[in-house]
Formats: structure tokens, sequence, C-alpha cells
């Protein structure tokens, strides 16, 4: 089955194509948008498993000038196409066929996640215009693994009527959680049912999912993929009365509250360089003290909330990290595992610092084991939709 995965972010679009036989397939095709300077240009880039294909600008672009290019250049014609949809609230819980009344249900999340769903959905209608109706589309959403958690996981302690409106811890990166703890279940050779795992996802949205028996039962994010860790941008759990004491006193809008939480808080709030790890750890070696204090700040809130996450779960068997910032700084990883030496976690240095992926990282013998997994969510978004369609 030709499968076409369309994962949008807010500024950008990867698509892999799959030719799905078996779970060990690998795109035979992929491209990637980016109009995160959108005034100005979209960057395309088409490849193949074999290499990099073409790289060209689409001036002035918007979605459907990008999503044209983009399926002129396919090398053939997909059986259906499954789409990230980040907010299916608590409705979805696994991939779905995108209907009318699917796609409308969706549309009803957009404003717990504005810069997401609306995108994602116009995509969908894109693509049918594109594909044709005979192609069916998949939703495959972000907060689906979150779906499990118990009533003590996701209702706030506010008044009842926030849960009458909606509003709940959903949890995010779902997608990413899932491949993430079930493929360290399957590294570590132990039974899935068993374990008792602690998934970082660490990008520039950062979050942890506690799963236990490849169920998620706690998670960091919330109602808003602004809750839990110190992030690139965003500010991560801070107590709500400063945002109370910034409207009463400096005349703050929900436009200026949203814009400072999202945008220039996190690493780049606290440091006024950047919000991308890459460049805090050159400013960090070059001796800056913002830098410094950013990165323990960052480093100290992942290991709270990975202590944090344990009675949820009774114990924990594997801290597991993944996303640009858990796969490729040995620096993050260190410091994390030394802030939780006290729980028996004990790195091995040298496996760390080699460029660790798909394998433990911890000492031998030592408990709970710490690994490094590439997040392959494009491949789960086409696990999941191939389940889907082989059962309807
Ligand atoms: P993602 O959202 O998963 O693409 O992750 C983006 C984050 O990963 C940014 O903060 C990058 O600076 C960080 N990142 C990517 N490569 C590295 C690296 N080699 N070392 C440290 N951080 C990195």
């Amino acid at each position: 089955m030709k499968i076409l995965v369309l994962n949008a972010g807010s500024s950008s679009l990867k698509c892999h194509l799959f030719d799905w036989v078996g779970e060990s397939q690998k795109p035979v095709w992929q491209a990637h948008a980016d109009w995160s300077r959108k005034q100005v240009a979209a960057r395309l880039t088409i490849s193949t498993a074999e290499g990099k294909l073409q790289e060209s600008e689409i001036p002035n672009p918007d979605v459907s000038t990008i999503l044209r290019q983009l399926t002129a250049a396919l090398p053939m014609v997909p059986d259906v196409a499954a789409h990230r949809i980040v907010h299916g609230g608590s409705l979805f819980h696994k991939a779905v066929l995108l209907t009318p009344e699917v796609q409308q249900q969706a549309m009803g999340f957009s404003p717990f996640a504005p810069s997401h769903n609306p995108m994602q959905l116009e995509i969908v209608d894109e693509m049918e215009r594109m594909l044709g109706p005979k192609v069916p589309q998949y939703g495959v959403f972000d907060t689906a693994f979150h779906t499990t958690l118990a009533p003590e996981a996701y209702v706030y302690a506010g008044p009842s009527h926030w849960l009458e409106r909606g509003i709940r811890r959903y949890g995010f990166h779902g997608i990413s959680h899932q491949y993430v703890s079930h493929h360290a279940a399957k590294l570590l050779g132990g039974e899935l049912a068993a374990s008792r795992i602690v998934t970082a996802h660490l990008g520039n949205g950062c979050s942890l999912a506690a799963v236990v028996g490849g169920v998620s039962v706690a998670t960091t994010m919330g109602f808003t993929p602004l809750d839990g860790l110190v992030m690139g941008t965003r500010s991560g759990s801070v107590d709500p009365g400063i945002l109370i004491h910034l409207v009463r006193q400096y005349g703050y809008s929900a436009d200026m509250l949203e814009a400072e939480l999202n945008q220039e808080s996190g690493l780049k709030g606290i440091t006024g360089i950047s919000g991308d790890m890459r460049e805090l750890l050159a400013a960090m070696q070059g001796g800056s003290e913002p830098a410094r204090l950013a990165f323990d700040i960052y480093t100290s809130s992942i290991a709270r909330f990975v202590a944090g996450l344990i009675p949820a779960m009774g114990g924990l068997d594997a801290l597991v990290f993944t996303a640009g910032i858990g796969e490729n700084s040995p620096e993050v990883r260190a410091a994390v595992a030394d802030k939780l030496a006290f729980l028996g976690v004990a790195m091995d240095e040298p496996v760390n610092q080699n460029k660790p992926m798909d394998q433990v990282i911890s000492q031998a013998g030592t408990k709970p084991q710490v690994l490094v997994v590439r997040s392959e969510e494009d491949w789960e978004i086409a696990r999941q939709c191939f389940a889907a369609q082989s059962e309807s």
C-alpha cells in the first residue's frame, strides 16, 4: 500500500511516501517545505531514499501552491494519505478516516490549537482536490496516545465548569511518545506489558510521557502545548499568578500573553540569545553566564518532571531521550542523568558521547536504564494509517 504521510507544523510541511509492505519500511520519497520566511519564499526540498533530487524556492507561497508543486513531483499516486493532526481532544483514540463529519469535529478543536488544526485541515481539503475523492485520507492525532489518561491525571483543580468547557489536560507529541516508548521496550528486549518508561521528547517543543505497558498514564503538556517543561521559546509551567499580575499591573492583553509565553520565553527568554540548543551550547562554551543559567534551569526542569511522573508508574524502568535535543545533545542527557543519580541513573559516558542511536546509554547492570531512540513520527503515522485501513 502506497501511503503518503503529511506532517504539517505551523510553518513547515514534511511529506513521506511509503510503499508499505511490512513494518521495516523506509520512505521511498520525501519532501520538505519550509515557509518560516513566508513573505519571501517557501523552500521546497525533494529527495528519494538514495539522495537529494531537487531544491527550489516558491515565491509568495500559499498552502495550495506548495501542495500543487509537491504532488506534481510525486513519483507515484498514493493509495491513501495520512495526516498528522495536532488536536483531536478526547474524541480520537487511533487513526480515523477523515470523513466530512470527522473533519468538522477536528475543526471544533481549532480554538485549542489555532496555529495547527486549521492549517492541517486546510491541507486535507487541498489534498482531496488534488488526489480526488477516491484516495481515502486518515487523521492521526497527537492527542490520541494520551486519551488513556485517568481523570486523576487529566482533571485540573479548577472549578468543575472548566471540565465542562473542555478545559483539561490533553497532552501532545503523542505520536512520538507512542513510537519511542514502544521501540524502547523492543530494544530492552523485555515485555512491553511490564515496562514503566518515561519518554523525553526534547525538541523545540518539549514534553515527557509516563508510559506503563505501552499505555500513556501521565504527561507534562496539558490543555495546550505550553504546559510542563521549559522549552526553546515556550515558558512551560509558570505560576498563573504571574499572568494575573501582568494583566493588572502592565495591561497585558491575551495576545500579548500568548506571544510572550510562546515565542519570547524558555531558553530564548532566559538568555536573550536564542531558543536553539546548539546556539545555547556554543554560547555556554564561550563562557556566557545567561546561557549556563538557561541550561541549568532547562535540565533541572526535565529532572524534576521525570521524578514527578514516577508515582503514576509505581517505579521507573527506563528513561528515553528523543527529538532534536534528546537525540543529539550528550550535554543535556548527561546533566539530566546527573540530577537523577539519586534514583540509580548512571550514564555510560563514553557511549553517551559517541552519537548513540536506538541503544542503551546507561552503565550495564544499572537501573533505571537510559536510552536514545530516534523519533520516527512519520513512520508511526504510516503504521497507524495502515492498521486503520486494514481494519476497514
Ligand atoms: P526538533 O524540534 O526535534 O527539530 O529539535 C530542534 C532542537 O534540537 C533545537 O533546539 C536544536 O538546537 C536542537 N538540536 C539539533 N541538533 C542538535 C545538536 N547536534 N546538539 C544540540 N542540540 C541540537
